[in-house]
């Protein structure tokens, strides 16, 4: 296994998403200076997207207009169960046949270089803790809010893979004994209550109900046009059915947040994910509902706020994987 090259100046992050790979320089001091995109060819097997991965590197290096010798290591987000360690995914739901494939060799090997890899959300939290909302914090706790509930604690200063790298598995944790049926087969887990399709469900039962919004104008009254961004929109807009559709959304958000607020009592919470971008409206409501719900530890301590790298916190978290290997040595 190959240490990070202490005397480079630069680590290149990678975000390997299930439709593109995103690439970018990032500096020591949290610059980001050049990128490089492809697809991800997922559909084509590993070798195929190896080597996209290989060409998002090349091309962000040349595009930074940095000497390839300074390069210290390159870090990867990827969806899915692995062995970080030895470089090996389990599981990735967006690669077809991607169980126990070494991922990550073939790419070290062609640049000479160390690399490394997490879990995607894990990656963007230490993004996020490093150059982004948690920064200048140890204790971090970041969730993605999306189709499902991805969720990331950073210790002291450490990220927490926990036994099989399970941990923070924390969208199936159960807030509602007969909640909506999840996918995973248990009813009423966070993410069944709080995740993309019970929003957008919430959004569709109360339009059945004939109250007027223009919910129903902005989605043509067809369900598959309504989406959680559009929900926000429609409530940041005064719409008061959208109004209650995120508030009790956020209700929902917030029980789970108080839940983790009251086991890990972290300096800051984090939230990411295409619904963040609500503001204050879904953060004053997540707010209540912990400050209700989480009064045994000194909650209004920790700090809820939104993502702030947005789409680059996995690749801002792929250098930081690299500058953290440096420091731990
Ligand atoms: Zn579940």
């Amino acid at each position: 296994m190959l240490l990070p090259n202490a005397s480079g100046s630069y680590a290149v992050g990678v975000d390997v998403g299930g439709t593109n790979i995103r690439g970018g320089v990032i500096t020591k001091d949290g610059k980001k200076l050049g990128e490089g995109r492809r697809p991800s060819r997922a559909q084509e097997g590993l070798a195929a997207t190896q080597r996209m991965i290989c060409e998002v590197v090349e091309e962000a290096i040349a595009n930074a207009g940095v000497p390839r010798a300074e390069l210290m290591g390159i870090g990867m987000g990827v969806p899915g169960r692995h062995n970080s360690a030895e470089g090996i995914v389990l599981y990735s739901p967006n690669f077809i046949g991607w169980t126990n494939v070494q991922l990550l060799q073939p790419v070290a090997e062609y640049f000479g270089v160390a690399a490394y890899m997490r879990n995607d959300v894990k990656t963007a939290s230490m993004g996020e803790y490093y150059f982004g909302a948690g920064k200048g914090n140890q204790w971090v706790v970041m969730i993605t809010l999306g189709t499902g509930i991805g969720g990331s604690l950073i210790a002291d200063g450490k990220l927490m893979l926990g036994s099989g790298e399970g941990f923070a598995e924390v969208g199936h944790m159960t807030v509602a004994p007969d909640g909506r049926l999840c996918g995973c087969g248990n009813h009423g887990c966070w993410e069944a209550m709080a995740g993309r399709d019970a929003i957008i469900e919430r959004a569709w039962r109360a339009l059945q109900t004939g109250h007027p919004s223009v919910l129903g104008d902005l989605a043509d009254f067809d369900l598959n046009k309504i989406t959680p961004a559009l929900i926000a929109r429609a409530a940041n807009d005064g719409d008061a059915l959208a109004r209650g559709v995120l508030e009790e959304t956020a209700m929902w958000v917030g029980i789970g947040v108080a839940n983790l607020i009251q086991v890990y009592n972290p300096q800051v919470f984090i939230i990411g994910g295409g619904i963040s971008q609500a503001g204050d409206l879904l953060f004053s409501a997540i707010q209540r509902t912990v400050n209700w719900r989480a009064q045994m530890v000194p909650a209004c301590t920790t700090q809820i706020v939104p993502a702030a790298l947005g789409d680059d916190a996995g690749i801002f978290g792929g250098a930081v994987l690299v500058f953290d290997a440096l420091k731990n040595g």
